[in-house]
């Protein structure tokens, strides 16, 4: 189906028939001289006379799919390359882009971001082996697709061959290709890099990652801080533009102005009103504790179809606003400076009389309190590291866990925490 055609039906009817984040690497005709190829991440292409402006550039992965759907679609040289922000997904695909300059012989494009990004991608260069391993947590603990390994055996998370930005701005920049004019504004969301353009005349809105069809991606627990408030004011910015065709760089594009004012206000409420919540109970004096387990957010806003916290979720984006407002110190005084996990669980072990007593109480819990269960499963795993029916039983309570998380981030970690189980399990047999 057309995805304008999805994106209404979904909105409009509140339910989901089909997916809406789709990885084709198809090219599809959004208006006269404007196409999206739905990939991991979305590259929007806008015809002008003056070459093709290119709005990310997908993964390392995917850019080569990308750009020959591209192609399908014109032949014009590729002028501009903007990126929204400098995640893997959106600029590791660029080498292709470059590679498809140098056999058309066409010059490279103008790359275009926001200041953060290029200290952004040395941060990738200096963390790759971090980045690749919390990327594979995140997606279950298997080795990812998110690397590019080379003939010499290294995996990078981020290629060589990315293109860095030859344009960077701070809080705007206007340019022009052909007739068209293209602004870019920068606020702080999900990265400190972020930026969304617009199109005055077109009324064009394209988003990055400030919408991507599911709970915005600002708890991530893995990784950098992210801004919620910052992210809220954008989309309400945004929404005072009146755009009149919405483009994300993950999940279906949109078009009417209400329906996209809908999404784009819905989203920036539940932010607003987890901020909001977060910094009264802050300066309430509550801790880390009694925010996190608090602060709920309605079922009705959870299960809009494009806010649906099934890669990220509310209770992360509760910690990082904490994080972002208080510090990483949750407010427990033990936890300031603890013990070792492997003295504390031998030694609450030795209390109860034995590992043995913990597992079997967690196994017990699982079905009325799983996250109880998990904490005396990882007591009695630190207590016995290398103890077979523990680390068995450890892994099979993980399993049920990721099994009743809604979240790709909570569902990967836990999957992670089952496999390490699970292979201590297997060499101690
Ligand atoms: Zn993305």
């Amino acid at each position: 189906m057309h995805p304008l055609e999805l994106a209404t039906r979904t909105i409009d009817s509140g339910e989901i028939t089909e997916p809406t984040n789709r990885v084709t690497n198809e090219l599809t005709e959004l208006a006269d001289g404007l196409a999206l190829v739905e990939s991991f991440s979305h590259s929007a292409v806008l015809a002008t006379d003056e070459g093709l402006v290119v709005f990310d550039a997908s993964s390392a992965m995917t850019g080569a799919a990308v750009v020959d759907s591209i192609r399908t679609w014109s032949d014009a040289p590729i002028s501009s390359l903007v990126y929204t922000h400098g995640h893997a997904d959106h600029v590791g695909g660029s080498f292709a882009i470059a590679a498809d300059a140098a056999a058309r012989a066409h010059d490279r494009p103008t790359v275009i971001a926001h200041r953060r990004l290029d200290a952004r991608l040395d941060r990738y260069r200096l963390t790759n082996d971090w980045s690749l391993l919390i990327n594979q947590r995140q997606f279950g603990g298997i080795p990812s697709d998110l690397g590019l390994t080379l003939t010499d055996g290294r995996t990078l998370f981020i290629p060589d061959e990315t293109l860095r930005p030859d344009v960077t701005f701070d809080l705007s920049h206007s340019f022009t290709r052909g007739d068209t004019t293209i602004e870019l504004h920068h606020a702080r969301s999900e990265t400190d890099d972020h930026l969304w353009a617009w199109l005055p005349e077109q009324k064009w809105l394209f988003s990055g990652d400030f919408i991507i069809w599911n709970y915005p991606n600002a708890g991530n627990p893995q990784k950098v801080q992210r801004y919620a408030a910052e992210w809220a004011a954008a989309l309400r910015t945004m929404v005072a533009q009146g755009p009149e065709l919405l483009i994300p760089a993950h999940g279906l594009p949109i078009e009417g102005k209400e329906r996209i004012a809908t999404v784009l206000n819905d989203t920036a409420a539940t932010l607003e009103s987890l901020v909001e919540q977060v910094i009264a109970m802050m300066n309430a004096g509550e801790t880390l504790d009694a925010i996190v387990h608090g602060i709920e957010v309605p079922r009705d806003v959870l299960d809009k179809p494009y806010l649906r916290p099934y890669y990220d979720e509310p209770e992360f984006v509760i910690r990082n606003i904490w994080r972002l407002n208080g510090g990483w110190w949750d407010g427990a005084a033990s936890r300031l400076k603890p013990a070792r996990d492997a003295d504390l669980g031998a030694e609450i072990a030795s209390l109860v009389g034995g590992p043995e007593v913990l597992i079997e109480r967690a196994l017990e819990l699982v079905d009325t309190d799983i996250r109880l269960s998990c904490h005396l499963a990882d007591l009695a795993g630190w207590a016995a590291p290398d103890d077979a029916p523990i680390h068995a039983a450890r892994s099979r309570i993980y399993d049920q866990r990721r099994a009743t998380e809604p979240s790709v981030m909570s569902q990967g970690i836990f999957r992670a925490a089952s496999r390490e189980s699970s292979e201590i399990a297997e060499r101690s047999r």
